[in-house]
């Protein structure tokens, strides 16, 4: 099942970057793998996939124990600050980034055991409606602020869009978090790349990847539905 979704998404990839007039190696694909077990991962790694993503710190750490070396982990969830010791030296990137506490946490953990980390700031661009999260209005200065936090180097933006039934309609979300990447690389600010932009799920990849996605994070659609309760 696994191969046969690969084939499918990596093809939906293809077309979206023609579509697009875009590299296809310009977009990486975040295979989305928890709640999934590690046998799971093993078989998309043995058909060649390294790019993992994890969004409990403690799933991730145990994962990351058992499974091969050269998976690049990606940590897309909320991350506790307690739990940033389970992540960092695990993760290369963390997408998730959403406040200065948040940050300066990452920070202090990254002097203690002399580590540097790559870093996305995550913003909620639908936030009229939930309020929940970092909106596009503060993310320049939150981004400013973190530049100065000598151990953490952000690598670009991320967002969640909203679940919806038609992907069209996160068209606009995507288009505004790109023009936000614009927006702030033509600050030029110290220590802070635009090179990255995670955005794109399941239901509205091909649309992210026509609007600017660089990475792109799939669950579903690799690994089939997802069971909370087991
Ligand atoms: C679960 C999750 C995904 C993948 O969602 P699917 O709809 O299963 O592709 C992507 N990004 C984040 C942040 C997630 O938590």
């Amino acid at each position: 099942m696994i191969q046969e979704n690969l084939k499918k998404v990596e093809e939906e990839i293809r077309r979206a970057c023609e579509r697009a007039g875009r590299s296809e190696q310009d977009v990486t694909l975040v295979c989305v793998s928890k709640t999934k077990p590690a046998e799971m991962i093993q078989e998309a790694y043995d058909l060649g996939k390294r790019e993992f993503g994890e969004n409990k710190a403690q799933e991730m750490k145990e994962k990351e124990e058992i499974l091969p070396k050269d998976i690049h982990w990606h940590f897309i969830g909320h991350l506790q600050t307690n739990k940033i010791k389970y992540v960092l030296g695990r993760a290369c990137l963390i997408h998730s980034v959403d406040s200065l506490h948040l940050a300066q946490a990452i920070e202090a953990e990254c002097q203690k055991r002399e580590l540097e980390a790559d870093i996305l700031v995550e913003i909620n661009v639908a936030r009229e409606a939930s309020k929940f999260g970092l909106g596009i209005e503060g993310a320049e200065q939150l981004i400013r602020d973190i530049s100065r936090l000598s151990h953490l180097h952000i690598q670009g933006l991320m967002t969640v869009a909203p679940f919806v039934e038609e992907p069209e309609e996160n068209r606009i979300i995507f288009r505004q978090l790109k023009q936000l990447s614009v927006d702030i690389k033509g600050k030029n600010i110290d220590n802070v790349n635009m090179n990255v932009l995670s955005m794109g799920m399941t239901g509205d990849y091909q649309v992210a990847i026509e609007e600017g996605a660089t990475h792109v994070r799939v669950g579903t659609g690799i690994f089939g539905e997802r069971n909370y309760k087991r």
